[in-house]
């Protein structure tokens, strides 16, 4: 046993707590979400200079478990689990991107893209994975009688699932909105042999599903209501400012759907600041496709109130979610970083993806949604230039060809192609071959 000290705590302030190893998502008392909270004052036992030099000196190890970008957070995230127990790729320890020619078309040159899409499955979703599967098999290990870890997905979380859960031997189940996901999304939980059921609804559908299978409690719950996933998650924020030599950015931009990534983002910075490692907060950002927009909406009213909407299609799949579990999390979120809610249409998306494509990318739609709303706020003067500005790229590109060849095919729907670029098909004539080329340095220049 560490020092430390986590437990499940109501986010509603009602004052029930639980051990992290025992099964519950929701208070028992009043319903409410939880969260895990950890000891403060334990952990301001350590000086923020002593955890700084503990992470530092963690960085780039092959000491199990401290190489993954997670658990070299350790006792931050879930202090008391056995090293041997954990369940790691050494995931996270993600590059970040300078966005060197797509911000100079901004006036910017301090814009980065923290490219959480290059990991083990292709999206973020492994940061929070790693941490909730390696607390089900602790709890195994220990005797616990759980047959299986299930989730709803919008495609990256079942993929997350699966690997994490196939490396660690325990069976997984994933439920997935039939046609709803991308070709490559759908057959990484296939490949990793989890239980695949492809249900004829949407997101919120097979959420409502999975809460009803999950109430046997032999059946772990996986989704982002498990605030395990949050503690993951949230090292991306510390891992950035450790990027940047311990200095905090001054707006992080990241796109939402069911909502519990910005609050992750948001716990992370809390946390180096009741800590002393930065003294000051950051600005968050939440990007929303248009046609999936229901915090945006709330944040038009001054999130007097929240209303759950029916989403219409878009090429953002992963967050294309109407009714988002984590609600009230991202609005205290929001609320405490000074925080700004953008939406952005399908036209715009797919153009800012395919314009900072240009630039040397390769973003999924959702950093399309992100990077929309970058462009937007720029222009409007709602966000400055001059500030070091990070976009969260939650997914990998490769992920999403279907959206990448439709956009060069200029196929997608309510999508102007400006940046279409497509092959040349002709003869092995030297010559024609020539002139092409000199016709495209010339549309090039
Ligand atoms: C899950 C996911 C998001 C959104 O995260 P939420 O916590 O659901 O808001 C964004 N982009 C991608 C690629 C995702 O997989």
């Amino acid at each position: 046993m560490s020092e430390y000290r986590a437990v499940f705590r109501c986010i509603a302030g009602c004052g029930e707590e639980y051990p992290l190893d025992e099964v519950v998502y929701e208070c028992r008392k009043c319903g409410n979400l939880l969260e895990v909270s950890h000891d403060i004052g334990l952990l301001k036992r350590r000086s923020a200079r002593e955890w700084r030099e503990l992470f530092d000196s963690r960085t780039g190890t092959t000491e199990w478990p401290y190489g993954s970008g997670i658990w070299s957070k350790k006792e931050w995230v879930v202090p008391n689990i056995d090293n041997d127990n954990i369940v790691s790729m050494f995931e996270g320890n993600t590059n970040l991107f300078w966005a060197k020619r797509f911000g100079a078309m901004y006036g910017m040159d301090d814009l980065w893209i923290k490219m959480c899409g290059n990991s083990h499955t292709g999206s973020f979703k492994d940061l929070g994975m790693t941490v909730l599967v390696s607390v089900v098999n602790d709890m195994i290990r220990r005797g616990r009688n759980i047959k299986a870890v299930a989730c709803a997905s919008t495609g990256d979380t079942s993929a997350a699932l699966a690997a994490f859960a196939a490396y660690a031997g325990i069976p997984s189940i994933v439920f997935l909105p039939a046609n709803k996901i991308s070709t490559a999304q759908l057959v990484q939980p296939m490949a990793n042999n989890a239980i695949v059921l492809s249900l004829d609804t949407d997101f919120d559908g097979c959420m409502r599903v999975v809460r009803e299978i999950t109430k046997d409690n032999t059946i772990y719950l996986a989704n982002s209501m498990n605030s395990l996933r949050i503690e993951g998650q949230k090292t991306i924020s510390i891992e950035m400012t450790q990027q940047f030599n311990w200095e905090v950015p001054d707006v992080v931009i990241i796109p939402g759907g069911n909502l519990g990534n910005v609050s992750a983002l948001g716990n992370g910075f809390k946390m180096m600041y009741d800590l002393g490692l930065i003294t000051r907060k950051p600005r968050i950002v939440l990007a929303q496709a248009e046609n999936a927009n229901p915090l945006y909406l709330s944040y038009k009213n001054g999130f007097r109130d929240f209303t759950p909407i029916t989403p219409q299609k878009t090429l953002a799949s992963a967050i294309q979610i109407g009714d988002p579990v984590s609600v009230q999390k991202a609005i205290r979120t929001l609320k405490e970083f000074d925080g700004i809610v953008e939406q952005a249409s399908e036209d715009e998306l797919a153009n800012a993806a395919a314009l900072a494509d240009r630039t040397g990318t390769y973003s999924c739609p959702h950093t399309g949604v992100a990077l929309a709303v970058l462009m937007k706020l720029i222009d409007r003067q709602e966000l400055s230039k001059k500030d070091r500005t990070i976009v969260i790229s939650t997914a990998h590109g490769l992920k999403f060809s279907e959206f990448k060849v439709g956009y060069h095919e200029g196929t997608l729907k309510d999508v102007d192609c400006r940046y279409a670029n497509r092959p040349i098909a002709m003869a092995p004539d030297v010559g024609k071959i020539k002139e092409a080329l000199e016709r495209e340095f010339a549309a090039r220049k």
